[in-house]
């Protein structure tokens, strides 16, 4: 079974998308850290990231993988490298590209087949273009001041201020939902869950209903 998790940024769906995964027992897969790492190889050749033929150039030099240890490129284990600020500025810009994404959509439909087709998946167009047929579909929504005050807490917020954080995370919104390919947007059959004022616990809890009234 696969269940599909989207949002922006900042409104939990890391945290809840493993959680759920490690109740079933099934895999998790970060989405988000596969354009990620892309877009760090895209930085480390000094690549426009506006011309959509380097970037494939890019990708079919470099291996992007994902295994317990986390995210890794060309073998080399870079959780933390994909969570700088460079790659946060960057990471959207790419990830606009169509043939990017074809290429990473690809990359993913083949590791949940691997994972014999049970996994948590989480990312941006994973209920609408990823996964289409998904039986249980979330997306997961807050209101942008609570999702700048959870980013806060994270690695790549490099102390900035909470206003510096949400005028960082409404400007990456803006261009993944208006993007031409795969735009940010809940599949019309997802539960959309408002999670502004629910604990981690409860979500997953939401969550796993949905899953054991799918079963
Ligand atoms: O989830 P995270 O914030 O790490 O994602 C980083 C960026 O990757 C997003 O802002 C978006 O541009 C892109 N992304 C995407 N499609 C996904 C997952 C992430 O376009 N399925």
């Amino acid at each position: 079974m696969v269940i599909t998790i989207d949002g922006p940024s900042g409104v939990g769906k890391s945290t809840v998308a493993r959680a759920v995964a490690n109740i079933l027992s099934i895999s998790y897969l970060d989405t988000g850290a596969m354009y990620r790492a892309a877009t760090l190889a895209v930085i480390r050749e000094g690549v426009d990231v506006t011309i959509e033929t380097e970037l494939l150039d890019v990708l079919a030099r470099h291996t992007i993988g994902y295994a317990e240890i986390g995210i890794t490129l060309d073998g080399e284990p870079v959780a933390s490298d994909v969570r700088s600020e460079e790659v946060t500025d960057e990471v959207s810009a790419v990830s606009a590209h169509a043939g990017v994404r074809s290429q990473l959509v690809e990359m993913q439909r083949r590791w949940v087949a691997d994972q014999d087709g049970d996994a948590v998946v989480e990312g941006r167009d994973i209920g609408t273009v990823v996964f289409p047929d998904a039986r249980v579909k979330i997306y997961l929504s807050a209101t942008p001041l609570v999702r700048a005050q959870r980013r806060a807490g994270d690695a790549e917020a490099s102390g900035k201020t909470v206003a510096e954080i949400a005028a960082q995370i409404s400007a990456r919104d803006h261009t993944d939902s208006t993007r031409m390919a795969s735009p940010l947007r809940a599949a019309e059959d997802a539960v959309v869950i408002d999670t502004s004022e629910l604990s981690i616990d409860e979500v997953v809890d939401e969550i796993l209903q949905y899953v054991s009234a799918d079963v």
